[in-house]
């Protein structure tokens, strides 16, 4: 008994074989001579009112699709863009008139799953992610994983996430996190634009958050 692989194989090369007897017939004889006994295998009529999108002008609008050989472009394997195939392609999804299958399926699908990836931002927006993350820590008890991250984010390589940890600190309070945040505000230099200045100004402010917020409750 054969595989479902196996039969796909055999399809796949009886389509290929098809494609190219289809193209050399082509050659000799003309595409309405072709159709004249009724439809060949491999050929599925067009329906040209779906296909009001074709610029006529540019090319006559196709009477009929047939199967396809191609080269995939990125594996390189022989590939058969079939009729009905092209029929969607042009008729349900409207796609151009110049464009064809470049790609495998296979392929295709790589690279939807790269570009989905990258959609997902999966490191372009990691950024912004974290700071949420770290915000959010503020808002929960002072743990010592909620710490660990904070300490993580102290070592970040983005300064306004290091900036975040320090009003993080701040509003967590705690006679740690204070004798920290007054270490950082102590080491602030003139220097216009270094980390210690910027960390400086954010233990300052994050402690006169506090201090006004304790005044405030009194
Ligand atoms: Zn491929």
């Amino acid at each position: 008994m054969k595989s479902n692989k196996q039969r796909r194989a055999e399809i796949k090369a009886h389509r290929l074989q098809r494609a190219a007897a289809l193209k050399a017939q082509l050659r000799t004889q003309d595409a309405r001579q072709l159709s004249a006994g009724g439809l060949v295998p491999g050929m599925v009529m067009a329906d040209k009112s779906r296909l009001a999108h074709y610029n006529t002008t540019f090319g006559e609008v196709p009477d009929f699709y047939l199967d396809q050989a191609y080269t995939c472009r990125d594996c390189g394997a022989q590939e058969v863009w079939t009729a009905k195939q092209q029929k969607w392609w042009h008729e349900v999804a409207q796609g151009s008139v110049y464009s064809h299958a470049v790609r495998c399926h296979a392929c295709r699908q790589a690279r939807r799953a790269l570009r989905d990836a990258a959609l997902r931002n999966e490191g372009a927006n990691l950024l912004g992610d974290e700071v949420a993350r770290l915000r959010a820590l503020a808002m929960q008890k002072l743990t010592a994983n909620a710490l660990a991250q904070v300490e993580a984010a102290l070592q970040s390589k983005w300064r306004s996430l290091r900036v975040v940890a320090i009003e993080v600190m701040g509003q967590w309070g705690g006679a740690e996190q204070i004798e920290r945040l007054q270490a950082f505000a102590a080491n602030r230099t003139s220097s216009y634009g270094t980390w210690e200045r910027e960390a400086a100004d954010a233990a300052t402010k994050a402690l006169a958050r506090r201090a006004e917020e304790g005044s405030w409750k009194c």
